[in-house]
């Protein structure tokens, strides 16, 4: 990992969008409502394919080099970076908001510098898997291999509405299928159990920002899921196939029809990993589509800290404590869990948050942490979420290597991973006693 030799210059930006430093003052991050300064060794070139945001109505705040102090700079708007994939955020950018800033869309706002011509941002990457990296596509490639597949397919609508999503919300799952690689998506619920405020698949209208994607807008059959499913089984490297897309609600509550597609995919083929991505809110369902034969469970939260989970979630006909028994019955079952953990600097990072994270893998004996990006404008989080307080922040990178030090068998990353990875790693959680 590289770091610059200095904290870098505050990057800033005008009506148009263009990005220039501020010579004058350094990077300043923030982490969960306060403002900090930064060391050189807080940042990484901004890795290949991330992108970078001029964030209108919003005064950047940097770090006076002389005196120490935070300061407004004069030279126009914040900018963030939104760093991309397999690398988690450790700072946030920092600003003040003018009255009537616009609410930002649904990204992450990782701090962003420019030193020695090169960008710079706060960040780490945490898996060195490259499925998502933007140098592994060629949208052309894409685009003839779903015209072909649609035109061949005509009878299967879970493939069209997979077209869709790799032509036009350029989603990099539905783009792999059509490369015939990897992680390939599964959409199948237009509903949800949760209300999650940053939802990118449905936002009421009385919210101030859209969802970025709609979702399926029909329940596949169990035949066409495990037509597209067998498919890629038989020719993909490493496949997985994954329930539980962002092009949908919780897939959880198509669970019959579900099982019933993993019961014909596994008539076909052992081959590859079947994984649901889920909010788990549903133990029983859970233990049965185990028992039909899912490999792996992915469990998306905010916080292990039930407080904090309910506010942001805002759970219907459900509890915390199902999730958490979602995840026992999956270990019982011995298939694979993660956590899908929406990383906060300055929420996620503190000592409240790293016990009840530390209590939830003992309890639940989960096998990896993925850890993610909270995409989401922090102040309208904080406005809306009742955040507990929950100490100081000892940094993104000291909690990851607590947990390390802690439950050395956790995997960590950031993607599902395949069959060689948990084939690895599944029998090691069994032999300690955490
Ligand atoms: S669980 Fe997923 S689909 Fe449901 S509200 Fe939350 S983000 Fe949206």
């Amino acid at each position: 990992m590289k770091h610059p030799h200095k904290v870098p210059y505050l990057v800033c930006s005008d009506d148009e969008g263009n990005l220039f430093e501020d010579e004058s003052l350094q990077v300043a991050a923030r982490v969960g409502n306060s403002v900090i300064a930064l060391k050189p060794t807080d940042f990484i070139e901004l890795p290949f394919g991330s992108d970078m945001f001029h964030l209108p109505g919003r005064i950047p705040l940097g770090i006076d080099p002389v005196t120490g102090e935070v300061k407004q700079s004069e030279m126009g708007y914040a900018s963030a970076a939104f760093v991309a994939p397999a690398h988690t955020q450790t700072h946030l950018a920092a600003w003040v908001t003018e009255p009537g800033a616009p609410t930002l869309p649904l990204y992450a706002y990782t701090a962003l510098g420019w030193l020695d011509d090169k960008f710079y941002t706060t960040a780490v990457r945490v898996d060195p898997d490259r499925r998502q990296d933007c140098d592994q596509f060629n949208q052309n490639a894409v685009e003839r291999s779903a015209k072909r597949e649609v035109k061949a397919n005509k009878n299967n609508r879970l493939l069209a509405h997979i077209a869709h999503c790799a032509t036009v919300y350029i989603c990099p799952a539905a783009r792999n299928y059509f490369l015939n690689r990897w992680e390939a998506p599964l959409p199948t619920s237009p509903t949800c159990n949760s209300q999650c405020l940053g939802c990118i698949s449905y936002q009421p209208k009385e919210h101030p920002i859209t969802s970025t994607q709609n979702r399926i807008t029909f329940v596949p059959t169990p035949e066409e899921i495990a037509e597209i499913a067998t498919g890629h089984f038989a020719i993909a490297p490493n496949p997985i196939v994954s329930f539980g897309q962002g092009c949908e609600g919780e897939p959880i509550l198509q669970w019959k029809t579900i099982k019933e597609s993993i019961i014909l995919m596994r008539q076909a083929t052992t081959k590859g990993v079947i994984n649901l991505n889920s909010n788990a809110s549903l133990p029983d369902a859970v233990d049965e589509l185990c028992k039909a034969g899912l490999d792996s469970l992915r469990v998306s939260m905010n916080s292990a800290r039930e407080e904090l989970y309910n506010a942001y979630y805002k759970p219907r006909n459900y509890t915390f404590s199902d999730v958490k028994e979602s995840m026992r019955v999956a270990r019982r079952n011995g298939i694979w869990v993660s956590i899908n953990y929406f990383v906060f600097p300055g929420v996620t990072d503190t000592e409240a948050e790293f016990e009840a994270l530390c209590n939830l893998i003992a309890d639940c004996k989960i096998n990896m942490i993925q850890w993610r990006n909270f995409n989401i404008d922090p102040e309208w989080f904080y406005e809306n979420v009742k955040v507990p307080h929950g100490g100081e922040a000892m940094g993104v990178r000291a909690l990851m290597d607590r947990i390390r030090e802690k439950f050395p068998h956790i995997y960590h990353g950031y993607f599902n991973p395949g069959k060689e990875i948990i084939n690895d790693y599944l029998p090691r959680v069994n032999t300690l006693d955490c």
